[in-house]
C-alpha cells in the first residue's frame, strides 16, 4: 500500500499536472440508450459539465419520490467500492450484479471500472461509447546546456527519478510521477522544460443490461508499462457522471496503489473473499487497508463450501458478512461465456438483493455512529 506522504504528495501533484485530452474521434454518437451522446456534443461547456446537465433532470430525487429509495439522502451518490485482497475472487462478478440489481430498482447506476492494468467489465455488456480522454501528466525534459549540476533537483524529488551523470542531472520516465517539484527548485530558468506523457486513457459508455435498462460505465485503462495507474483510476472515478445514485467501483485486486486509488473516497467497501486459506489470508490485508483509509466495510464470501475459516474470522473481527454465495459449476460456465449469470440463472440474484440490504445496514450503522 502506498504511504500517506507519498499518496498526498502524488493526489496534489495530479490535480496540479493531470491533463485530459479530448479523444472525439473514438466516440460513437448512435446511442440507442439516451441522449447523453447529444448533449455531449455541446463543446461549448467543459466536458464535466455536459455530462452533468445532460443528466440530472429526474435522477435520483425523483426515483426517491416513488418510493423506491427509502434509506439515505437521494441527492447524494452512494459509492461503493467492490474490493478484494486476491484476483479471481470473483469481485466482478459481483460488482456487475449488483449493479443490475440497483438498476432494474430504478436507481441511476455508474459503473466504474477501475482495475485500469487488465479493465474487462465492458465485456458483459453491450455500450456504445460517448466519450474518450487521454490521461496525460506534464513530465520534466532537462536541458543540458542550461544544467548547473547543482543536484537540487534530484535531493527534491521523492521518487528517485533524477540522477547525475557526467555532470547533468537527468530523468529516469519510468519512475516519475509529474509533480512539478524539480521544476520549481531549479535555479536555472531553461534548465528545465515540462512535456505532456500520456499516462491512460478514460472512455464513458452507456450500456445496456439484458432487460433493456441503460446505465453510465467509466473505464479506467492505463497506458501499457507506465506506472501511473493511480492517476488513470483517479482520472476515470472524477469522469463519472455525478448525478448517479448509486456508483459502484470494480476495484484492483490486491493492496497496493492500483487498489487505494479505486477505494479512496468511497461510502463504504463490499471485500470479497474466496472461501480458500488463500481468500482468508489476503482478506486479512484487504481489511487492514480499507481500515486504514477509513472506510466501513463489510465480507462477501464467495464459492463458499467446505472452508468455514473465513466467516469465522470474520464473526472474531465482528465484521459483517453480507451473503456467502455457494460455489455453484453453473455460475463459472455462464461466466466463461462472457454473459451475466444472472440473466441465464435468475435464482442467483437473489444474493444481490440480501447483498443490498446489508449495505443499507451498514450504512444506517455508520450514519448512526457519526451523529
Ligand atoms: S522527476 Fe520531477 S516531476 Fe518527476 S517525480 Fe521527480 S520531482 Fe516530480
Ligand atoms: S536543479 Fe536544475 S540546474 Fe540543478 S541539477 Fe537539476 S536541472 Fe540541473
Amino acid at each position: 500500500m502506498m504511504e500517506p506522504d507519498r499518496a498526498n504528495t502524488e493526489a496534489a501533484a495530479g490535480s496540479a499536472h493531470g491533463r485530459r485530452r479530448n479523444l472525439s474521434h473514438l466516440m460513437n454518437r448512435d446511442s440507442a440508450c439516451d441522449g447523453v451522446a447529444d448533449s455531449a456534443g455541446d463543446k461549448t461547456k467543459p466536458a464535466r459539465v455536459r455530462i452533468k446537465s445532460a443528466i440530472a433532470p429526474g435522477g435520483a430525487v425523483e426515483v426517491a419520490q416513488q418510493g423506491m429509495i427509502v434509506r439515505r439522502d437521494p441527492t447524494q451518490t452512494l459509492h461503493i467500492a467492490i474490493a478484494s485482497g486476491k484476483g479471481g475472487s470473483g469481485k466482478t462478478t459481483i460488482a456487475l450484479h449488483l449493479a443490475w440489481a440497483y438498476a432494474r430498482s430504478g436507481e441511476r447506476v455508474v459503473l466504474c471500472d477501475c482495475d485500469a492494468d487488465a479493465p474487462n467489465l465492458h465485456c458483459f455488456l453491450p455500450g456504445v461509447v460517448v466519450h474518450a480522454s487521454e490521461v496525460t501528466e506534464l513530465h520534466p525534459r532537462i536541458d543540458a546546456e542550461h544544467c548547473v549540476a547543482c543536484g537540487a533537483c534530484v535531493r527534491s524529488c521523492a521518487f528517485d527519478a533524477l540522477y547525475m551523470r557526467g555532470g547533468k542531472a537527468h530523468v529516469a520516465e519510468e519512475l516519475c510521477h509529474g509533480c512539478g517539484v524539480c521544476a520549481l527548485v531549479c535555479p536555472s530558468d531553461a534548465a528545465i522544460s515540462e512535456h505532456e506523457v500520456v499516462v491512460g486513457t478514460t472512455t464513458r459508455q452507456r450500456i445496456a443490461w439484458p432487460n433493456g435498462v441503460c446505465s453510465d460505465m467509466v473505464v479506467a485503462r492505463a497506458r501499457i508499462g507506465n506506472n501511473r495507474t493511480p492517476r488513470v483510476i483517479a482520472d476515470a472515478i472524477a469522469a463519472a457522471p455525478v448525478a448517479a445514485s448509486i456508483q459502484i467501483r470494480d476495484c484492483a485486486p490486491g493492496c497496493a496503489c492500483a487498489a487505494v486509488a479505486g477505494m479512496r473516497g468511497a461510502d463504504c467497501a463490499v471485500l470479497v473473499a474466496e472461501a480458500t486459506p488463500f481468500g482468508l489470508h489476503d482478506l486479512k490485508l484487504a481489511v487492514e487497508m480499507t481500515r486504514t483509509l477509513g472506510i466501513p466495510l463489510a465480507v462477501v464470501v464467495n464459492r463458499s463450501g467446505a472452508y468455514g475459516a473465513v466467516e469465522q474470522w470474520c464473526t472474531d473481527q465482528s465484521i459483517a458478512v453480507l451473503a456467502c454465495i455457494p460455489d455453484d459449476r453453473q455460475v463459472a460456465e455462464v461466466y466463461a461465456s462472457g454473459r451475466l449469470a444472472g440473466e441465464r440463472l435468475p435464482d442467483y440474484n437473489k444474493w444481490y438483493q440480501t447483498i443490498r440490504d446489508g449495505i443499507d445496514t451498514l450504512m444506517h450503522k455508520e450514519t448512526a455512529c457519526s451523529k
